[in-house]
């Protein structure tokens, strides 16, 4: 919905109280900034990155011109809105991926198992496939799991994109290699590498895709997350991070319920950008990222 109506609907009883004095105190910008701190942590915003957004909102709403401005009620959802949208990146394009340089170039998709990467991955080489019109190639290094790599070939397939062929008994650094000189020798341009996931956190898996990033210098490395996941993102958001330099985020799962809360407090926490949104569990399901959408569908 349009996030100016339901803001205003939520602050409503705060300025309703107020209307016809034609001024906001400092309190009154504080009862305004409770609600808007209740709808963040409704949304699943992660806590340190709901204080930090409100304390700045705060600043700028409690200025001169804006507690003597007619209507001090629309300009506090005004700043806001436009403190969310800045902090989301800005309501710029999106960000398309860097894919210059000398062919095959490799991105690198990492995430916790479950995130949603291998389908990611896929609807990703589908969408360099189609409107970049370069030659992809997918291929998995989850050697620990023979399933996921049969599930990324499939997916692949759905896509119309190859897939390497699987060998069995390769590291997950042999297989990266592999596809690099096989892209290569094939032409390809674009190279997508599917990195092993856990359940969990642990240094094994962070250490295995920070080799292969050192192997192949991904001009993308990208953080699958499920949108769904609210707190937990910014743990998994930084200590990915920290590990592998990641350049941007994709969101999953922001077809389900929750309000993507996630997604702000990944933003927060890396400063990175958010790439797309993952919106079904179809090959199709990927959108470019809209600041200004998910600011919207944030604060409901
Ligand atoms: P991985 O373990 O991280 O590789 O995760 P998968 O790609 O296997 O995805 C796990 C499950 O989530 C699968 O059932 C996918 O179909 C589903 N999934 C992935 N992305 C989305 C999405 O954006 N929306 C929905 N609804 N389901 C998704």
């Amino acid at each position: 919905g349009n996030m100016f109506d339901a803001l205003s609907e939520r602050l409503s009883g705060v300025f309703d109280r107020i209307t016809g004095r034609g001024a906001l105190s400092e309190k009154d910008v504080d009862a305004a900034l409770r609600e808007i701190r209740v709808a963040l942590l409704e949304a699943d915003v992660a806590l340190p990155a709901v204080k930090d957004f409100i304390s700045k909102v705060r600043e700028k709403a409690v200025g001169e011109a804006v507690i003597r401005s007619v209507a001090p009620g629309q300009q506090v959802i005004k700043i806001v809105h436009d403190g969310l949208v800045e902090l989301l990146g800005g309501d710029s394009e999106p960000e398309r991926l860097s894919l210059e340089g000398e062919p095959p170039i490799a991105i690198l998709m990492a995430g916790l198992q479950g995130s949603g990467k291998t389908t990611t991955t896929a609807k990703i080489a589908k969408r360099i496939a189609e409107r970049e019109k370069k030659k992809v190639l997918v291929a998995s290094l989850d050697t620990r799991r023979p399933a996921a790599m049969e599930q990324l070939a499939q997916m692949a397939e759905k896509a119309g994109v190859p897939s390497l062929p699987i060998v069995a008994g390769q590291t997950a650094v042999e297989i990266a290699r592999r596809a690099m000189s096989s892209a290569r020798l094939q032409g390809f341009d674009v190279v997508i590498l599917d990195t092993a996931g856990r359940t969990t956190l642990d240094e094994e898996m962070m250490g295995e895709a920070a080799k292969i990033a050192s192997e192949t210098r991904p001009r993308e490395i990208l953080l699958v997350a499920d949108a769904l996941t609210g707190q937990d993102a910014v743990e998994t958001a930084k200590r990915f991070n920290e590990r592998l330099k990641l350049t941007g985020l994709v969101l999953t799962r922001m077809d389900g319920d929750g309000r993507g809360g996630a997604a702000l407090s990944m933003r927060w926490v890396t400063g990175l950008p958010i790439k797309f949104l993952g919106t079904s569990e179809k090959i199709d399901g990927l959108d470019a990222f809209d600041a200004k959408r998910l600011a919207g569908r944030i604060l409901g």
